[in-house]
């Protein structure tokens, strides 16, 4: 069956999909097609897990080291960079 959108275009919305700013009908077709593509689902609850984690973390006010230390543990070295800003 075709897919309105292809998987590459779905993952660039699942961000807006977990911030809820995602339009309604959209979600939708993400849900479907979440039920229907492995490769996607997956991608979508590394990203869930991902921004839960640095949604807790990022309210804490940690020293800078042991947060580094702790997102490079998980990967998440793109959400530093994202963060400093003026690099
Ligand atoms: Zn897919």
């Amino acid at each position: 069956m075709p897919l309105s959108k292809r998987c590459e275009e779905w993952l660039g919305q699942i961000s807006l999909y977990l911030d809820g700013e995602l339009a309604e009908h959209l979600c939708r077709e993400l849900e479907r097609h979440l039920e229907e593509c492995p490769d996607c689902h997956v991608v979508f609850n590394t990203t869930r897990r991902t921004i839960e984690l640095y949604r807790q973390y990022g309210r804490v006010s940690m020293p800078g080291e042991a947060r580094e230390r702790l997102f490079r543990t998980l990967n998440l070295e793109d959400l530093l960079r994202d963060e400093s800003g003026s690099g």
